[in-house]
């Protein structure tokens, strides 16, 4: 008999009123990403989502590894479905898990029973089945304080399901419910951290990305859009505008004071970030930044950037470890393409000595020279989209 999984609903559960449309939206993302896995059906009842492959020629482990990556999951099992009777429930166990079993030192059985009118209680069904077991696997001991292993037994409405341990979901909310944010993406660490961490909350992810040919490589470009590759595992599809940032930045070199380039620049790029936003329905902003990690990330500094901006600015690394921000950068696949060293608009022009300090008064004096405008104007006009998804081919 075929394998299904169930999927259970994280922190959907407690939405109240808003719980139905939560859920269309999640079941809406898990068909969209089944897609390319075969024929499932996807449905949800009783908190749970039941992914079914609909043939044999259904890819079950790479649908299984896109399941993982599903925001709005809190766990995740692979189970077999059979009959809602105790017999037909053992069978099922012994086909699909003796072998679990059979290699585990101690078990116990855990059942649970949705379908009220099923005769017997969990605790009865897991008596029972624990009993065959324990006859059928002698050298598997029952234990049920510390087993090393434990069977599930969920009886539902449709049907019984037996399944080993589950496995963490990718937690969060769906995306889509929590509406569309632009992610200002370099070529690091963090904002790919970045990204990934406020779409868990349900946000869609749009980027944008400043390069500076040719002081900056086609290399470093493609490095960008390979990173929101990976990143599209989790949030998927998405958009990439790539705006070339040579001219501004020359500008700058040009007629403003060295010590504040950084910061005139990052004024630049919020700006520039913003103005696509609005353009794409995007409602807020969304950088890696993290307190004092560089000169920019001191508080005057980000006062001093975030004043060019009207609309929210996510920065979920803010008070974050380095050591945390790399393990998560692990976690999720970004971190090996993130180190590769092609160099990044913000690295070149890089002043001496960067103001730390900066008020917003001296910045601006210092830009005075610059039409932003029409450097604005410049850069917008010449932007690249370039849509990524999970399933193109690598850009490294
Ligand atoms: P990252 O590891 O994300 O590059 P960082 O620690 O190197 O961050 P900065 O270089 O100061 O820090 O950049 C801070 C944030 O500004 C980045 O996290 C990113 O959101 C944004 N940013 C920097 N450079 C670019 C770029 N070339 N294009 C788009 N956004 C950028
Ligand atoms: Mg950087």
């Amino acid at each position: 008999m075929k394998e299904i999984f169930l999927l259970k609903l994280g922190e959907i559960v407690l939405k109240g009123a808003n719980k139905r449309q939560f859920e269309d939206k999640l079941r809406q993302n898990i068909r969209r990403r089944m897609k390319a896995y075969g024929n499932f059906d996807v449905y949800i009842m009783q908190s749970t989502v039941y992914v079914e492959p609909m043939d044999d020629e259904a890819d079950i482990e790479g649908a299984w590894e896109a399941c993982r990556c599903i925001f709005g999951l809190v766990s995740l099992c692979r189970c077999r479905p059979c009959q809602k009777d105790i017999d037909s429930i053992f069978d099922a166990v012994e086909a699909y898990l003796g072998d679990d079993l059979d290699c585990a030192e101690s078990f116990k059985v855990e059942s649970k029973r949705s379908d009220k009118a099923f005769p017997m209680t969990s605790i009865a069904i897991s008596q029972e089945i624990g009993g065959r077991l324990a006859e059928a696997h002698p050298n598997c001991l029952v234990d049920v304080h510390n087993p090393a292993y434990t069977v599930y037994v969920e009886v539902r409405d449709l049907a019984a399901y037996v399944h080993g341990p589950a496995v963490p979901g990718a937690g969060g909310l769906p995306t889509g419910v929590g509406g569309r944010a632009m992610c200002l993406l370099s070529g690091g660490i963090d904002s790919p951290v970045a990204a990934y961490m406020i779409a868990k909350r349900g946000v869609e992810i749009e980027c944008v990305h400043f390069f500076s040919y040719p002081y900056t490589s086609e290399l470093a470009k493609n490095k960008v859009l390979e990173l929101a590759r990976l990143v599209t595992k989790y949030c998927g599809r998405m958009t990439v505008n790539i705006v070339s940032f040579t001219q501004i930045q020359e500008a700058i070199r040009d007629n403003c004071p060295e010590e504040y380039f950084t910061l005139i620049m990052r004024r630049f790029m919020m700006e520039i970030s913003q103005r696509i936003a609005k353009d794409d329905g995007c409602k807020a902003l969304i950088t890696g930044e993290n307190l004092g990690q560089v000169a920019s990330q001191t508080m005057e500094a980000m006062a001093v950037t975030g004043a060019v901006v009207d609309v929210p600015i996510f920065m979920p690394l803010v008070g974050m470890d380095k050591e945390e921000i790399i393990s998560i950068a692990r976690k999720i696949g970004t971190m090996e393409t993130a180190i590769l060293p092609y160099e990044d608009c913000c690295t070149v022009f890089t002043p001496k000595h960067p103001k730390t300090k900066p008020t917003l008064g001296q910045v601006t004096h210092a830009e005075r020279k610059l039409d932003r405008e029409v450097l604005i104007q410049e850069a917008l006009s010449g932007v690249e989209k370039v849509t990524v998804k999970y399933d193109d081919e690598a850009f490294l």
